[in-house]
C-alpha cells in the first residue's frame, strides 16, 4: 500500500452514498484513492466518475447496459470487468484496502461477502447484508480478520459514542429516527399515501428504496437489526426514539446514567469519511453545526401502532436464523410494488409480517439457504402485489 493512502473500491458508486463517497475521496487525495467503481446500469454517470477518479476497474452489473454504452471516454488505465465473479475477485485483490459496500438491497450481499472473505476493511452502508445474514457475516469477519466499519449515520454515531466508555459499561443504545415524511399522519392519511409524498423525506436525500423504508420506518427496523449484529446487542437494549431534526444521530447510555451522543447536520459525507479514515479524523467535507443559530432538539416516542415495522424487527431480531432474510426480501419486493403503484403504503409492513410468519423457520441456515429464502419471499410478495 502506498504510504498513508487507503485504496477504496466504491460499490454502488452512482447512488446517493456512492456519490458522496467519491466527494470525500476527491477531497483527501493524500489519504484516499479510488481503485474501483461498481454500479448496476448508470453507464454514462459511471464513465464520468471514472474520468474523474481514474480507477483501475469499473463494473456494470447489467450486461446489456454495459454493451450498449460506447465507453469512448474511459481512461486508458481503467479496465472493464464482466461478470459477478470478476467483481468478487477485484474486491479481494491486494490493491484494495477498503471496500465501501453501498449497493442497495440484498444485491450487495455477494460483493460484501467477498470483501469479508478476503479480510478487507468493509465500510458498510449496505445494512441489508447484516439483516439477511448477520450471524454468518459477523462470524466470517471474525474468522478472516475483516473489519466492519459502519457508514449508516446512526451506527457511526453509536460507534463514536461507544468510545466514551468500556463495552461492559454500556447499558443501552438510543437509536434516533427522523420519523420520515408521515410522522404526524393519521392512520387514514397513511392509507392514502402516494409515492410522491413518501419520496419527500424532510431531511435526507437518499436512494428510492431507503426513502420509502424511512416513510414506513422499516429503515429504522432494519437498522435495529443491523445494530444488534454490529454491536452484539439484544434488541431489548435498543430504544428507538423519534428525533425530527436529525441532528443527534444516535446515543449510548452507560451504566452510570451518562448519555453520550454524536451531533452534526444531516449529511452522509461525515459518517462515510469517518469510516474511510478511521481511526483518524480529517477536516470534514460536510457542513458543520452553526451554533450562532437557535436549535431545538426534540425527542418523542415512536407510535408503534401507526409504524408497526419496529415491533416486527424486534421479533425478527429475537428469532434470528432465517427471519431476517425473509423480512428483508419481502420488504424489498413490497417497496418495489408500492413504487410501481401495485401495493398500498399501509400494506407494506403487514404483508412483510405475514410472509415472515408463514416461512419455514430455521435457526442456523447456510448462506445458500438464505439466498433461496430471499427468492421465495419475493415470490410470496408477488401474490400480495398482484391481488
Ligand atoms: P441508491 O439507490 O441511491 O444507489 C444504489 C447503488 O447501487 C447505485 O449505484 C446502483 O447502480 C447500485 N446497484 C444496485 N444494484 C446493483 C447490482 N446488482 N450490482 C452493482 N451495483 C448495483 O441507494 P443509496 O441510497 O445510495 O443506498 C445504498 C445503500 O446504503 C443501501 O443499502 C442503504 O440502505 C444504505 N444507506 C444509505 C443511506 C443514504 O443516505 N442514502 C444512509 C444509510 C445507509
Ligand atoms: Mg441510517
Amino acid at each position: 500500500m502506498a504510504e498513508g493512502i487507503s485504496r477504496v473500491a466504491v460499490l454502488g458508486s452512482t447512488g446517493s452514498i456512492g456519490r458522496s463517497a467519491l466527494e470525500v475521496i476527491a477531497a483527501h487525495p493524500t489519504r484516499l484513492r479510488c481503485v474501483g467503481l461498481a454500479a448496476r446500469c448508470s453507464t454514462a454517470e459511471l464513465e464520468s466518475q471514472a474520468k474523474q477518479a481514474k480507477p483501475q476497474w469499473i463494473f456494470v452489473a447489467d450486461d446489456q447496459a454495459a454493451r450498449q454504452h460506447s465507453w469512448a471516454g474511459l481512461p486508458t488505465e481503467t479496465r472493464q470487468l464482466a461478470g459477478d465473479e470478476a467483481l468478487e475477485r477485484a474486491v479481494q485483490a491486494n490493491d484494495v484496502d477498503i471496500v465501501l459496500s453501498a449497493i442497495v438491497g440484498s444485491a450487495g450481499l455477494r460483493s460484501t461477502w467477498a470483501a469479508l472473505e478476503a479480510g478487507k476493511t468493509v465500510a458498510l452502508a449496505n445494512k441489508e447484508t447484516l439483516v439477511v445474514a448477520g450471524r454468518l457475516a459477523m462470524d466470517l469477519a471474525r474468522d478472516r480478520g475483516a473489519t466492519i466499519l459502519p457508514v449508516d449515520s446512526e451506527h457511526s454515531a453509536i460507534f463514536q459514542a461507544m468510545q466514551a466508555g468500556r463495552r461492559s459499561e454500556i447499558c443501552r443504545v438510543i437509536l434516533t429516527a427522523s420519523g420520515g415524511p408521515f410522522r404526524n399522519h393519521s392512520r387514514e392519511q397513511l392509507e392514502q399515501a402516494t409515492v410522491a409524498e413518501a419520496m419527500a423525506h424532510p431531511h435526507w436525500s437518499m436512494g428510492r428504496k431507503i426513502t420509502i423504508d424511512s416513510a414506513t420506518m422499516m429503515n429504522k427496523a432494519l437498522e435495529l437489526i443491523e445494530a444488534c449484529w454490529l454491536f452484539d446487542l439484544d434488541e431489548a437494549q435498543i430504544e428507538v426514539v423519534v428525533h425530527p431534526q436529525s441532528i443527534v444521530h444516535s446515543m449510548v447510555e452507560f451504566v452510570d446514567g451518562s448519555v453520550v451522543a454524536q451531533l452534526s447536520p444531516p449529511d452522509m459525507k461525515l459518517p462515510i469519511q469517518y469510516a474511510l479514515t478511521y481511526p483518524d479524523r480529517l477536516p470534514g467535507v460536510a457542513a458543520t453545526m452553526d451554533w450562532s443559530q437557535r436549535h431545538r432538539l426534540d425527542f418523542e416516542p415512536v407510535n408503534v401502532e401507526r409504524f408497526p415495522a419496529i415491533d416486527l424487527a424486534r421479533e425478527v431480531a429475537r428469532r434470528g436464523g432465517t427471519a431476517g432474510a425473509v423480512l428483508n426480501a419481502a420488504n424489498e419486493a413490497a417497496v418495489a410494488g408500492f413504487l410501481s403503484g401495485e401495493l398500498r403504503f399501509t400494506d407494506i409492513v403487514p404483508s412483510c409480517r405475514a410472509i415472515v410468519e408463514q416461512h419455514h423457520f430455521e435457526p442456523s441456515p447456510s448462506l445458500d439457504r438464505l439466498i433461496e429464502l430471499d427468492r421465495w419471499a419475493r415470490k410470496e410478495m408477488a401474490r400480495w402485489v398482484c391481488t
